[in-house]
This record gives structure tokens, C-alpha cells and sequence, in this order.
């Protein structure tokens, strides 16, 4: 089993490496891309005037999503970029010249892949032998 292979069962959101729409819904109906940003700035409209589809495709999503798409050139070389991805763009900002920078827990990243690499390719192996009916 190799990185990639681990990288394939952890979708967990702060390691996609890119942002995706949650659709955070605020009391009022208004709309915002994720928990983290439910601010004027990335306000994409309320529940009770479009539907998802229009609001994904709103242009507030996708400057949501194609500003987070940046990746580091510390990370292009980063061993770890299979897991990690760069990590959630929220511990990326300040944004630099409208790219996010590098993460913020970067060097935390590093120490905890490298002590807990072997469980969690023990974890992944589990994981893809559960039976497939559960
Ligand atoms: S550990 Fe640091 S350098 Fe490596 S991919 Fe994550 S944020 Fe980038």
C-alpha cells in the first residue's frame, strides 16, 4: 500500500486540496460556501430564491473554489502532498496576491505524518478489506 493509496480513503474535506460548496444556510435563507466564510464577501444568495445547481454555479462559488486551487511550491515537493494536499485553505490566508499561502500548520503536518504514517496505512489496509455489504 503506498501513500496514494491511503490518500484515496482520507477524503476528509481539509485534505481534498481544493474547496467544494457546503452550502451553509443561515437563519434568513442566505447561503455561504463554508462554515468558515459566512461573511458579506462570499454571501452566494438565499435558499428561498435559487435552487443548489444555481448557486453552485453562482460566480461567488467559483471564485470560492478556483481561489483555493493554488498549490505551494513547497508542496509540489512535499512528500507528504498525496495525504495532505496543502492542507484547508482557512489555515492558508493570508491570502498572497489573491493565492493562498503556505499552511499554516505546515510543520505540524510534517511531524504528525511522519510518527503516524504506518498506522494509518494499517488503518487504510483495514479499511479496504471491510466486507462490502456493511
Ligand atoms: S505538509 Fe506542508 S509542504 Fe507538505 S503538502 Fe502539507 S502543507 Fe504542503
Amino acid at each position: 500500500m503506498t501513500e496514494g493509496n491511503v490518500s484515496a480513503y482520507a477524503e476528509f474535506n481539509i485534505f481534498a486540496g481544493r474547496c467544494s460548496c457546503q452550502f451553509v444556510i443561515e437563519a434568513n435563507g442566505g447561503i455561504y460556501p463554508c462554515d468558515f466564510y459566512v461573511t458579506d464577501e462570499w454571501h452566494m444568495g438565499n435558499i428561498k430564491d435559487s435552487t443548489f445547481e444555481e448557486l453552485e454555479s453562482s460566480e461567488t462559488a467559483k471564485i470560492f473554489v478556483q481561489s483555493s486551487e493554488y498549490i505551494d511550491p513547497k508542496c509540489k515537493s512535499c512528500k507528504w502532498i498525496n495525504l495532505c494536499r496543502g492542507g484547508c485553505r482557512r489555515n492558508r490566508e493570508p491570502m498572497i496576491n489573491g493565492r493562498p499561502n503556505l499552511n499554516y500548520f505546515c510543520s505540524s503536518y510534517r511531524e504528525f505524518f511522519e510518527y503516524a504514517i504506518e498506522r494509518l496505512y494499517e488503518i487504510a489496509h483495514l479499511v479496504a478489506n471491510l466486507p462490502q455489504d456493511r
